[in-house]
C-alpha cells in the first residue's frame, strides 16, 4: 500500500486539518503510581481488574486536550501475558481495553486508537522470530479492527525492522498506522539506522505517521526531529518521556540516581524517576519547538500526567476543558498582587 496519503479520507487525516493531533500516553506509569498496576512486567491487567480506573484516566487525558484515546493494550500481547500467567485472558483484555477507550472516544469526539508495541520475541535476521512477532501484531490489530479503531498506534520499537513489520500489518488491515521508534543512548536504531532513515522506511511500509516515542525526554528527542521532518513526506510524531534526560544520559533508563544505595539496582528507572520529572513549562516549551519544526502529531509518553498534557495543548494554541482550572497566580496569597488579593492578605513571596 502507498504511504500515508492514501488514508486521505480517514478520521485521523481529517483531524490533521486542525493541526496538530495531540496524543496522551503514559498510562502504564500513571496507573502504576496510582497503585493499580505492577512495575516490572508492566502488563495492563488493570483493564480487567480495575476498568473504572482506566476509563477515568482516558477521560482525564481527553479533558486535558488529547485528541487520541489510546486503548490500553500496550504489552497486552501474547508474549507478555505469558510472563504473568494470563495468556488465557489475551482476547478478553484486548477487547475490553478497546471497549473502554471507545466509550471515552465517543463521549469526547476523540479518535479511537488500537495499540501494539515491541514484542521481545523479535530477533534480527531470524525469520521465524519475525514471523512470530508478525502473528502477534496480526491478532492484536484484528481486535482493534473488531473494536472499531480509527487508527492503530505501533510504538516503542528499538529495531526498525520490527517497526516495519508492524506498519505492514496495520496497513494490510486497512487502518491508518502511527508508527514510532524509540532511540536508545545511541543515536540509531538497534539495526544501525538513523532515526530519519528508519522513519523513511516506515513511510515506505505504509505508515501514515512516523516518528519517535519513549526512552528520550524532550531535550534529547528534539535534536532528532528536524532530520525526520526532512526525510519524509507524511506526518511526523514526537512523544518524549516526561523526564529530564541529558546529553550524558540521553534515555531515561540511563539516568543516574543521587542515592543509588536507596533504589533497586542503583538506578532511578523505572520506579524512582520522580526527581527527574519535567514540569509543565518544560513540556510547553517542547511542544512549541516540536511544532515549529513541523511535527504535527505531538504527545507525551512515560511520566505524563494530565497537567502535562493540558500544558502541551495550551502551548500549541488549544484551550481544552481542563483549561478552566489553569493556573492564575495573581490570586495567590504570596504571589498575587496586593490589588488582586487585597492589601491586608498580600505577603511578599520573598519573605515566605
Ligand atoms: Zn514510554
Amino acid at each position: 500500500m502507498a504511504p500515508g496519503r492514501s488514508f486521505g479520507s480517514s478520521r485521523l487525516e481529517r483531524r490533521f486539518d486542525a493541526d496538530p493531533v495531540i496524543c496522551a500516553e503514559g498510562y502504564l506509569f500513571e496507573l502504576e503510581r496510582r497503585g493499580y498496576l505492577q512495575a516490572g512486567a508492566f502488563v495492563p491487567e488493570v483493564v480487567l481488574e480495575h476498568p473504572s480506573k482506566v476509563l477515568e484516566l482516558h477521560r482525564e487525558f481527553a479533558r486535558a486536550g488529547s485528541d487520541v484515546v489510546l486503548a490500553l493494550t500496550f504489552y497486552a500481547h501474547r508474549d507478555k501475558l505469558r510472563v504473568v500467567g494470563r495468556e488465557d485472558a489475551l482476547a478478553q483484555l484486548n477487547l475490553e481495553a478497546l471497549s473502554i477507550a471507545s466509550r471515552v472516544a465517543q463521549e469526547t469526539d476523540g479518535l479511537l486508537a488500537g495499540n501494539i508495541c515491541n514484542t521481545h520475541v523479535f530477533q534480527p535476521g531470524d525469520a521465524a522470530a519475525a514471523g512470530a512477532a508478525r502473528e502477534m501484531f496480526q491478532e492484536q490489530v484484528a481486535w482493534a479492527v473488531e473494536g472499531g479503531a480509527d487508527l492503530v498506534v505501533a510504538e516503542s520499537f528499538a529495531w526498525a525492522e520490527e517497526a516495519r513489520i508492524a506498519a505492514e500489518v496495520i496497513s494490510d488491515a486497512g487502518l491508518p498506522a502511527v508508527v514510532t521508534i524509540s532511540i536508545t543512548k545511541q543515536p540509531t536504531t538497534l539495526d544501525g539506522l538513523s532515526a530519519a532513515e528508519a522513519c523513511r522506511h516506515l513511510e515506505g511500509a505504509g505508515a501514515a505517521v512516523v516518528g519517535l516515542n519513549c526512552l528520550r525526554g524532550p531535550t534529547t528527542m528534539l535534536p532528532l526531529l528536524a532530520d525526520i521532518r526532512e526525510a519524509v513526506d507524511c506526518h511526523v510524531a514526537a512523544l518524549p518521556v516526561v523526564y529530564r534526560t541529558t546529553p550524558e544520559h540521553p534515555s531515561f533508563v540511563s539516568l543516574e540516581a543521587s542515592r543509588p544505595d536507596l533504589v533497586p539496582q542503583g538506578r532511578p528507572f523505572p520506579t524512582a524517576l520522580d526527581p527527574f520529572t519535567c514540569d509543565r513549562y518544560e513540556v510547553a516549551e517542547f511542544a512549541r519547538q516540536a511544532h515549529d519544526l513541523g511535527v504535527d502529531y505531538i504527545g507525551l509518553c512515560c511520566g505524563a500526567a494530565p497537567h502535562h498534557v493540558r500544558s502541551l495543548a495550551e502551548a500549541i494554541g488549544r484551550r481544552p476543558e481542563a483549561s478552566r482550572y489553569s493556573a492564575d497566580l495573581s490570586k495567590h496569597a504570596f504571589l498575587g498582587s496586593a490589588e488582586s488579593v487585597g492589601r491586608a492578605a498580600s505577603l511578599d513571596a520573598s519573605e515566605v
